[in-house]
């Protein structure tokens, strides 16, 4: 069974053709980063414009590296139903429910989260994660540790109060006036924390270690944090790139070791309950972060040597969006002909629980 899939949810532009046995036919990824840099974030009516453009062209350049022909050929279609900008999902949703309509095949509105989470089912098989694992979803929207159940059915042990940590690494990397990569500005972030030192790296103030021992996150402290450091260094104008470059570290250390405390309190309240968990699994955007890969391993050793927890992770280019991940997490429903009408409604707000 193959499955078009179709994801514009936030600003890269998505199509992907996937089939039952696991095979990634076609990943088109069109990203937008060259317009929103102008503006420092994503701005929602160029992101919409530039699905509209952009669309056509993903849909035809996936059928063309997956050797279609024609949509006719694909058994199904999907695309992301939310979470996200109302007037980006749109874009994805009309293409997706025209072609489905026109072509007479079934449709699929995908939980664009869900799809994050259920990523590794497909890229780390057959050594595949097996419910119930723990699932870290880190991007630019969200920060979720879930107690993964089944395909649909997921527990949030915790989230964010305030921002998530992929908008805490673009904002402290707007800071810090970092070039964007093509990969965004977490990524400049990442890059530039990995730089070899041509000078001493100084040393700065230990940055808060908010909400210890609760199950919730908390990353606005550390780019206000980040802005503190700034506004004072400004007075005393020794801003120096090694010093810049000890600011990102510690943020980076600071925003990872924040992870890995609830990592740990995520376990062990699995194991409290009784909840025979193995495999640990990461995903979303931030996963990418080779940093932030191997702190999670050295942590998850450490914390039970005896445990052979599986830390799993997607390769870096299906952490961040991708329509695989769209296609992925709605074949088990095709397969279980549980497919939606025509008529189906985004829901740009829409909680992992309620799927
Ligand atoms: P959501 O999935 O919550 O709707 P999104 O789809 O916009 O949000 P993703 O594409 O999953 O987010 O991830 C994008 C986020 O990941 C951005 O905040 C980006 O800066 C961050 N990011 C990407 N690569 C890295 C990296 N190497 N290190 C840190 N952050 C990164
Ligand atoms: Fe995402």
């Amino acid at each position: 069974f193959s499955v078009l899939a179709i994801e514009s949810s936030a600003d890269d532009t998505c199509a992907a053709i996937v089939d039952s046995s696991r095979k990634i036919l076609a990943n088109v990824v069109m990203k937008q980063h060259d317009i929103h840099e102008e503006y420092g974030g994503i701005y929602p009516m160029s992101a919409i414009g530039t699905h509209q453009s952009n669309m056509p062209y993903a849909v035809r350049q996936a059928l063309d590296d997956a050797g279609f022909d024609v949509v006719r050929d694909v058994d199904g279609i999907a695309f992301t139903r939310g979470p996200g900008m109302p007037g980006c999902l749109s874009v994805g949703m009309n293409a997706a429910k025209s072609l489905a309509a026109a072509l007479n095949k079934p449709l699929v509105g995908v939980h664009h989260m869900q799809g994050h989470a259920l990523t590794p089912l497909l890229t780390a098989w057959p050594q595949e994660p097996q419910f119930p694992f723990l699932s870290l979803l880190i991007s630019g929207g969200h920060t979720l540790l879930l107690l993964a159940k089944s395909v649909r059915s997921f527990e949030i042990l915790a989230t964010t109060r305030d921002e998530s940590i992929g908008r805490s690494f673009d904002k402290v990397s707007k800071l810090l006036e970092l070039k964007w990569t093509s990969l965004g500005p977490g990524d400049a972030l990442e890059k530039f924390c990995a730089e070899e030192d041509e000078d001493d790296c100084p040393t700065v103030p230990p940055f808060p270690r908010p909400l210890i021992g609760q199950p919730a996150f908390s990353f606005s402290a550390f780019h206000s944090h980040v802005n503190l450091l700034l506004n004072e260094l400004e007075t005393k104008a020794n801003f120096d790139q090694p010093m810049k470059k000890a600011i990102a570290r510690a943020f980076q250390s600071a925003a990872v070791g924040h992870l890995e405390e609830k990592v740990i309190l995520g376990l062990e309240l699995c194991k409290q309950k009784g909840i025979f968990v193995q495999d640990v699994v990461v995903s979303g955007g931030v996963a990418s972060n080779q940093y932030l890969r191997h702190r999670l391993r050295q942590c998850l050793l450490n914390f039970d040597p005896g445990t052979p927890y599986s830390l799993i992770f997607p390769p870096p280019h299906l952490c961040t969006d991708n329509a695989v991940m769209i296609a992925w997490a709605s074949m088990h429903r095709f397969l279980a002909n549980d497919t939606d009408l025509y008529s189906i409604e985004l829901r740009p707000k829409w909680s992992i629980e309620d799927l």
